[in-house]
């Protein structure tokens, strides 16, 4: 029996990658990769065979688009407050992702998912608590771009990795996703735009330290600077403790202008003290960071609280008075469950294997 025929996935291909399939597989290259490229990720268009580049050629085509696979995931929701918007995308196994379209002053954020659910458990994350179905292809990410951008029209020029998963559980897939996001005749979103949240998977850490790829944003969600409160929420402190993140950090070579992004989530009477500040700036130095203040959002099976806007200011200002710079972020989206550590999908009806 012939060997099966590989089918190319143009949504896990650089451009450069697409050449050499091209050119290996079917004697054909630069000028048929750029018009498939320009086609998809550009125009938007699912159906790229009936463009002159490949009329023309009509059994390239008949070669062609039989392999070449194109799957955006359908949407199937969205949600939306103040701009902001939450979509809901089923794959092709009926898994359902969310992704979170966020206005800021002058463009929009992105914020993607990049597995359906989550290993890692924080007590405080919708996702954390739902378990985990799976993680997500190359394909599967760049597909929530690719239907931010074409499918509901909304000019996306920023992706965080924030949205369901934890990114360095998905290694491969994600940095893939980030190389296919960045081609320059594709999606064109700049590195500097791209930010890729850990909750402080050491290994992870150490091997993003190690790529090509300084310009792209690093956030650690830290949410408490001493290992027992933080191993209280976050069971993968246990593991992979404050000491370990940051000796994993102090390896990643940052730009000249470069920071770390850490995010603190704060909860009533559990890390709001004067002395939780003052452990956090000492656990920061001398990590060159900007720090993410932001309220806890409350969600169902954690007993957690917000803290009052005013005690934010104040937390706030017991950092600055430490040195640390910090931005306060004012939840965005909690009114229709897209705020951080809200999203969560009906997996409870998917088969959920938790690791
Ligand atoms: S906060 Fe992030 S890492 Fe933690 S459970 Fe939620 S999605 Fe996973």
């Amino acid at each position: 029996m012939p060997a099966p025929v590989a089918v190319v996935k143009l949504f896990e291909n650089t451009l450069p990658q697409l050449e050499h399939t091209l050119s290996t597989r079917f004697g054909k290259g630069a000028f048929h990769a750029n018009a498939l490229y320009r086609e998809v990720f550009r125009n938007g268009n699912l159906v790229p065979f009936n463009i002159p580049e490949f009329t023309n050629s009509p059994k390239l085509t008949k070669a062609l688009e039989p392999l070449v696979q194109i799957d955006t995931g359908r949407v199937v929701h969205t949600l939306s407050e103040a701009h902001l918007i939450k979509f809901v995308t089923r794959l092709s196994d009926g898994v359902e992702i969310e992704s979170v379209i966020i206005p800021m002053t002058d463009y929009y954020t992105l914020c993607v998912s990049c597995q359906a659910g989550c290993r890692m458990g924080c007590r405080f994350c919708e996702t954390g608590n739902m378990g985990f179905a799976r993680s997500l292809s190359c394909e599967e990410i760049v597909g929530q771009v690719f239907n931010a951008r074409h499918v509901l029209k909304v000019p996306v020029k920023n992706v965080v990795f924030m949205g369901m998963g934890e990114p360095f559980d998905n290694f491969d897939a994600v940095i893939q996703a980030i190389r296919v996001m960045h081609e320059q005749r594709g999606f064109d979103i700049a590195l500097r735009h791209i930010t890729i949240s850990t909750a402080g998977l050491t290994r992870g850490i150490e091997r993003f330290a190690r790529l090509d790829l300084p310009q792209v944003k690093l956030a650690v969600s830290i949410h408490a600077a001493c290992n027992e409160k933080r191993s209280k929420i976050m069971p993968i402190n246990r593991h992979m403790p404050l000491e370990a993140i940051k000796k994993a950090l102090l390896t990643v070579p940052l730009t000249a202008r470069g920071t770390f992004l850490f995010e603190y989530v704060l909860i009533r009477d559990f890390n709001d003290s004067r002395q939780d500040a003052e452990m956090l700036a000492r656990y920061i130095h001398p990590l060159k960071v900007r720090l993410n203040l932001m309220t806890h959002n409350p969600i169902q099976g954690f007993e957690g609280r917000p803290v009052s806007e005013a005690h934010m200011h104040r937390f706030g200002d017991w950092l600055r008075d430490e040195g640390v710079f910090v931005i306060k972020r004012w939840g965005k989206g909690t009114g229709v469950s897209a705020g951080c550590g809200q999203l969560a999908r009906n997996m409870k009806q998917k088969k959920m294997s938790c690791g």
